[in-house]
């Protein structure tokens, strides 16, 4: 990589190749078709491009948390089937069918409100979702009778189409893992004895479909994998075998000499302690910098590591680089891929007391995203 174009100030790159490449990964390693989540923008990289990339590596279905999102994959172009889960109370699903949404079903209410979407000659596609212990949406276990059993109904009346049933796991413990996974094989038994055999069974996310290979069904749902980061606190990515795809970086917009004992940045949280040079990046907490990482995030540049000087402003921070010989429009790299010498986004996460799902999801829409290939 090399520095910034001119006049730009700060930007994450996102390399979709890298984000083909770990499907392929994935596909490989679980042997299993792959629901590519795109949802909070692809987390963070842009859900068209992400979806693209994802299904370029051979995913096979594309999977967002709400209807919205679906809806503007869909205009964007994606033709693979689409799965949305997370509905607004009382919401109408038929701009959903119109555009051939699948949609998550966690209740009757919203069985019956997609059965109400069916039009005369095609059936909705839905994949129920069941509650096996992450206590979010989901069918209760006392309700997986009565919904099963109209769902089998609604799927001979040609209403609805059963393609999934599907769950989530805690990731709470290993032990605890296989217990939702057991919970789930009963409700698939329970479905069953209604008359619902769907072509599809899901639980794992990325963490599961990794580390516990008979939670894979055929069927896994990829998130942070896809992104090439690490859902695990003690493996990086490149343990995983993938790479992350975005590097956020930005162009150092000032370079000032001062002497020991200087302040730094509001509230003169850092104090030099010799002769030295500060360097200001332009990036800051309304562009994802995490606050919280203030006198701590890592910070690449022209070679070396450095550590964010004093507190994370709204619009940029500060860099102590004491000798070393940073210019003006010099590349700050906050984060990217380990391999290459840059910190990596769990490197911010944990600087900030967070995961590296939400250093990525985080960066805010004054970041231009700029797609790089290879
Ligand atoms: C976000 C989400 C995923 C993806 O999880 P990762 O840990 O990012 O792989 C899968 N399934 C559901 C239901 C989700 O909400």
């Amino acid at each position: 990589m090399s520095r910034l174009p001119p006049g730009s100030m700060r930007e994450a790159r996102i390399d979709v190749d890298a984000i083909a490449d770990n499907v392929r990964h994935l596909r490989r390693l679980t042997d299993s078709e792959i629901i590519a989540v795109v949802k909070a923008d692809g987390y963070g990289h842009g859900a068209f491009r992400s979806a693209v990339a994802a299904l370029r590596g051979g995913a096979t279905r594309i999977g967002v948390a709400d209807v919205a999102e679906a809806l503007a994959l869909r205009r964007a172009g994606i033709r693979a089937p689409i799965v949305a889960w997370l509905h607004a109370p009382g919401a109408s699903f038929d701009a959903a069918v119109m555009a051939d949404i699948e949609l998550g079903i966690s209740g009757i209410d919203q069985l019956l409100q997609a059965a109400a979407s069916a039009s005369a000659s095609r059936p909705v596609s839905v994949h129920l979702k069941i509650e096996t212990g992450l206590s979010r949406n989901g069918i209760a276990p006392a309700d997986y009778r009565i919904v099963f059993a109209e769902a089998a109904r609604l799927e001979r009346i040609g209403k609805v189409r059963v393609v999934g049933i599907f769950s989530h796991l805690a990731n709470a413990s290993e032990a605890d893992d296989r217990a939702a996974l057991a919970a789930f094989e009963e409700g698939v038994v329970v479905a069953a004895a209604a008359g619902l055999h769907p072509p599809l069974r899901h639980i794992a996310a990325t963490h599961a479909a990794i580390a516990l290979p008979e939670s894979r069904l055929g069927c896994v749902r990829i998130g942070i994998g896809l992104y090439g980061l690490s859902p695990f606190a003690d493996r990086t990515s490149a343990d995983l075998g993938l790479r992350p795809a975005m590097t956020l970086r930005a162009a150092v917009a000032a370079v000032r000499r001062v002497p020991a004992g200087k302040g730094v940045s509001y509230g003169y949280d850092y104090r030099t302690d010799r002769d030295t040079t500060l360097a200001l990046v332009p990036v800051g907490y309304a562009d994802g910098v995490p606050r919280q990482a203030s006198g701590s995030g890592p910070v690449w540049i022209g070679g070396q590591r450095f550590t964010v000087a004093g507190r994370v402003a709204m619009d940029q921070f500060v860099v102590d680089v004491g000798e070393a010989p940073v210019a003006v429009g010099d590349e700050a790299v906050l984060f990217g891929d380990p391999t290459l010498g840059f910190p990596a986004a769990s490197e911010w996460a944990d600087a900030a007391g967070t995961i590296d799902y939400d250093i990525v999801t985080r960066i805010g829409p004054r970041v231009p995203r700029v797609q790089v290939s290879g």
